[in-house]
């Protein structure tokens, strides 16, 4: 089968994960923690240890299948405002945790860094005639930001963000926006992405899925559920698949 559209998750597939995300998380907790003990209104005895831990960061781990690496930011700020027992609504909570994300990730521009090599593929997948695209779980703000800070944004035909006006993966919706956008069929795309989320996308909307390992999940828990699971996506040559 024709392979005519590429499309990619962000973090762990495109861009350096682990090091950015937990440096951004470390801050985010330590800024939301500090804004509502100032307003007296969090409850007193969660740390900032608490909130990390309870979003899948263990000291300098990043847990694989914890909130921080699977899911978007509002997951993040739902539990937080359970943990610091808000009286105050979830909807406010969850912008002020939305800022705080994005001021660290923009306060931290050199922690943006594309994977080796991804910027010279893409390029040249580009130039091939294929179609290129982003879905990703991470805010509008945050997602532009980083493309462009890792210079890669200008390669992307269709750049898809969740940021609560569309189901996040693994509902389907981001990979039709993409088929949609560059009037393509479902399986004429293929899905790259470092989790098991992301293999469920991709099957969820009927596109072929590659695994990578440069991300948070390990080849064993990929496979089941990828056409193919390569190092990483500068492995990936279309004429595998077709
Ligand atoms: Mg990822």
């Amino acid at each position: 089968m024709e392979i005519k559209g590429l499309l990619f998750d962000k973090d762990g597939t495109l861009l350096e994960f682990h090091r950015m995300w937990l440096k951004v998380a470390q801050g985010a907790a330590r800024d939301i923690l500090q804004q509502y003990r100032d307003k007296s209104r969090a409850h007193p005895e969660v740390s900032e240890r608490q909130l990390l831990e309870a979003i899948g960061i263990w000291g300098e781990r990043v847990d694989n299948h914890g909130l921080l690496a699977s899911n978007p930011v509002e997951d993040t700020a739902e539990v937080w405002h359970r943990l610091l027992r808000l009286k105050g609504g979830l909807p406010d909570f969850t912008r002020d945790v939305k800022a705080h994300f994005n001021r660290q990730v923009a306060e931290n521009p050199l922690l943006i860094q594309p994977l080796p090599g991804i910027r010279d593929k893409l390029a040249r997948w580009k130039q091939q005639g294929f179609k290129l695209g982003v879905a990703t779980a991470d805010t509008r703000d945050s997602t532009l930001y980083s493309l462009r800070q890792a210079g890669l944004l200008e390669l992307f035909d269709y750049v898809g963000y969740s940021d609560g006006n569309i189901s996040p993966k693994p509902d389907p919706a981001l990979l039709h926006g993409f088929s949609r956008h560059c009037g393509l069929k479902a399986h004429h795309i293929v899905m790259f992405g470092d989790t098991v989320s992301d293999m469920e996308f991709g099957h969820n909307a009927g596109a072929r899925k590659v695994g990578v390992l440069t991300g948070t999940a390990t080849a064993a828990e990929l496979q089941p559920h990828a056409d193919l699971v390569l190092a990483s996506v500068v492995d990936f040559e279309p004429e595998i698949l077709m």
